[in-house]
């Protein structure tokens, strides 16, 4: 089989490896069939975040099964599957929690595609390994045309994260998203509006993106971020960029909540007094993941979210050394 390798900045390459086996009754193999880019790995092919290469990149994947384990549950060959983004058993403490993204049973940030919690491989492979594959891979809908349903490991079940849940809290709140890294400030756009919001606003500099959440039913907002931009209950930055982050703090109403998807790599100081003052709930981390793959999946199956309209091109998973070293947003790679 052949991994894709993230080298140094600009530059990947598929290299060969041992076909991957079977170590546990619980593990599945599968076949990437759709893969793409987390914003993260953006950031990473960019130059712009903390990892060095070499190593296997990619976490976001929709796959065919080969081999399902003995010990797993529901899963058969040729089956579509979401590949969830993180490792995690199904079963420990924080699994039960429904918090597999900070599973117990695995070393810290144990996941596909970064050299961090072990190696596991990337997602842009021919076949990869599954451990506790009954609980990380989600069947699809038989039929399903998976081609733009890749994210559905990580930055899709994040937008819907990041928005219903709180929308349900809040009917009809008003959103404020600042984006500005890549899909996953859309992906909120498209589940904000989907979700009910009474109104999304979305800034950005990108003239294309903001066209984009334009069409996703946002109300565009071109410019670099205001010291403020108002006082909204539900504030989303993903932006990976420090001005843009406390703008959302400062926008966040009394009480409000403003998540943060990451995408800062250095320390940056916080208006604490302000968040005190106002009581603001500020979260930051890594998507859920797992636990929100079949409601975001829901939206997508009744068309009310389209994650086609933030797909920037499809290709073949071949030409991924040359797509990805590329800056469109969200190239979807599918091997048929
Ligand atoms: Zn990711
Ligand atoms: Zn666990």
């Amino acid at each position: 089989m052949r991994e894709l390798v993230f080298l140094k900045p600009g530059l990947l390459e598929w290299q060969d490896r041992p076909d991957p086996v079977l170590q546990h009754p619980e593990d599945a193999i599968v076949r990437p069939i759709s893969a793409t880019l987390c914003d993260l790995d953006r950031l990473i092919i960019r130059g712009e975040a903390p990892f060095k290469g070499p190593f296997a990149i990619g976490h976001e994947a929709i796959a065919e099964v080969v081999t399902a384990g003995a010990g797993t549950v529901g899963l058969y060959p040729g089956q579509h599957v979401v590949v969830s983004w993180h490792i995690s058993c199904g079963h420990c403490h924080r699994c039960n929690r429904h918090l597999p993204n900070t599973c117990a049973s695995h070393p810290p940030g144990a996941m596909y595609g970064l050299p961090v919690g072990g190696a596991w491989g990337g997602l842009f492979s021919s076949l990869v390994r599954v451990p506790f594959a009954s609980f990380a891979l989600t069947p699809l809908p038989p039929g399903i045309d998976t081609t733009h349903l890749a994210s559905l490991s990580d930055n899709l079940p994040f937008g819907y994260e990041l928005t219903v849940p709180h929308l349900a809290a809040q009917p009809g709140a008003p959103v404020l998203i600042l984006g500005g890294c890549g899909s996953i400030a859309l992906y909120a756009a498209a589940y904000a509006v989907a979700g009910g919001a009474s109104r999304v606003d979305y800034v950005d500099t990108d003239r294309h993106r903001l066209e984009i959440a334009t069409e996703l039913g946002a109300n565009a907002i071109e410019g670099p971020p205001r010291r403020s931009h108002g006082a909204y209950p539900i504030v989303i930055d993903a932006s990976a960029n420090s001005e843009s982050l406390l703008s959302a703090i400062r926008s966040t109403e009394p009480e409000g909540t403003c998540s943060s998807v990451g995408g800062h790599f250095t320390d940056i100081a916080l208006p604490l007094m302000e968040m005190y003052a106002r009581g603001i709930h500020f979260y930051t981390g890594r998507g859920r993941g797992k636990p929100n793959v079949a409601a975001a999946m829901d939206f997508v199956t009744a068309g009310r979210v389209r994650p086609e309209l933030v797909t920037s091109e499809v290709a073949p998973l071949e030409d991924a050394p040359r797509i990805l070293a590329e800056p469109s947003i969200k190239p979807m790679l599918v091997e048929r």
